[in-house]
């Protein structure tokens, strides 16, 4: 007969004080209420039970991938790894606790023993080689831009545009690249790229847990702005926005970041930018965590699309701003393979068409690639686009 094992014989304090160390905080402030799983988009997936309010708990008992059983062990890295980073949970609790940093604790502590899913050694591995997650060359970063006459960025010049790995590689998503530059040039906006220079900012892999691989790339692109004198990065990623803005701070470095929905909405406030052709669409604007709920930028994107003659826009009921829904891509879900009726993006697909939309709009490009595909996958034909790409198509 199975015996049920005592919690007591499980407690492991070496576990929980190298949790603390890599950032667990307020594990002990939680009073296991469970109003960060309501909120968590794990919750509406139905068909896969993610109770995160245990894991402030089992934190604290240092009960987190302690198992010597290979199963167990096997079933606890996948829950480590379902987190997506969206803190839609840390609004909620009502003690201030960041699950997100519990799970990047445990994270930490799997990559340093080499337990962590293969799909993200890999992701991994490819940004330490060649600095960006789809393991294609450096000299082909700016591809995208070869026919636009994107000048390189040279000191003098008022903002680097930093493209991020997924818009200078991704075949589909490059073109949010090449339109953020075209709006660019035809505004008589002073921008370089660095080419090669670049690497991937790292957010994604700090979240996955790599700090090494993080500190590694982190340190390239600042000593890459320094040489180059950069004081003003456009990136059209919230995820490099936050990176830049949140994280790189801490080492040391100083300069201004900017998304390009709020250098957008300014230009064309300003005039320098006129949308004059029609878009005759009704569209739904997807708010992705990184730039809405962790930045707090709601209103830029929304602007720009209301700029739009002949646009309407339209709202998910209920799950718009601070309560958008996760698309499922952050802190590593981009390459995560969960089963097909185990996904969040497909919950969030359906939210989005059942508005009436003819076109969803993002502003991420993690967002872009992630619901573009499992809409295809639900056998959708919606087209997913970036605020960018939609701009382009009314002033250019
Ligand atoms: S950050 Fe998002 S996915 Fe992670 S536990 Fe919180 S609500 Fe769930
Ligand atoms: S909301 Fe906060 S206090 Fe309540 S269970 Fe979740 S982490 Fe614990």
């Amino acid at each position: 007969m199975n015996k049920k094992k005592n919690i007591a014989d499980q407690i492991n304090p070496e576990i929980r004080d190298a949790l603390l160390e890599m950032g667990a905080d307020g594990i002990y402030r939680c009073y296991q209420c469970g109003k960060c799983a309501g909120t968590c988009p794990w919750f509406p997936v139905g068909t896969y039970d993610f109770p995160i309010f245990r894991l402030p708990l089992e934190a604290a008992l240092g009960m987190i991938a302690s198992s010597e059983d290979k199963d167990e062990l096997a079933a606890e890295i996948d829950k480590i790894y379902r987190c997506v980073g969206c803190e839609a949970c840390v609004d909620q609790c009502p003690h201030g606790i960041n699950i997100p940093s519990i799970f990047r604790a445990g994270r930490r502590l799997l990559v340093d023993f080499g337990s962590y899913p293969e799909i993200l050694k890999s992701t991994v591995r490819k940004i330490h080689d060649v600095g960006n997650p789809v393991g294609e060359p450096r000299e082909k970063r700016s591809d995208w831009a070869r026919d636009l006459n994107v000048p390189v960025f040279e000191p003098g010049m008022e903002f680097l545009y930093f493209s991020c790995c997924i818009s200078s590689y991704d075949p589909r998503v490059k073109s949010v690249a090449r339109a953020v530059a075209g709006i660019l040039q035809k505004a008589g906006i002073s921008f370089g790229i660095l080419q090669s220079e670049e690497s991937c900012c790292g957010e994604a892999i700090r979240r996955i847990g790599s700090e090494t691989v993080y500190e590694e790339v982190a340190k390239a692109n600042t000593s890459a702005f320094e040489r180059n004198s950069v004081a003003k990065v456009l990136v059209n990623s919230p995820h490099c926005y936050t990176s830049f803005k949140n994280d790189y701070p801490e080492l040391g470095v100083k300069f201004d970041v900017l998304h390009i929905s709020e250098h957008l909405s300014d230009l064309i406030e300003s005039g320098a930018i006129k949308p004059d052709k029609e878009f005759a669409k009704k569209v739904v604007y997807h708010d992705p965590c990184a730039l809405g709920r962790q930045n707090d930028i709601y209103e830029a994107p929304r602007n720009v699309l209301r700029s739009i003659p002949g646009l309407e826009l339209l709202e998910v009921e209920n799950f718009n701003h601070g309560l958008s829904v996760c698309c499922g891509a952050g802190s590593g879900g981009l390459w995560m393979e969960w089963d097909k009726d185990e996904r969040i993006a497909g919950v969030r697909v359906t939210q989005l068409i059942d508005t009436g939309a003819d076109v969803i709009a993002v502003a991420c490009p993690y967002c872009l690639q992630m619901l573009e595909e499992t809409a295809k996958s639900m056998g959708h034909d919606i087209p997913v686009m970036d605020i960018a790409e939609i701009l382009a198509e009314s002033c250019l």
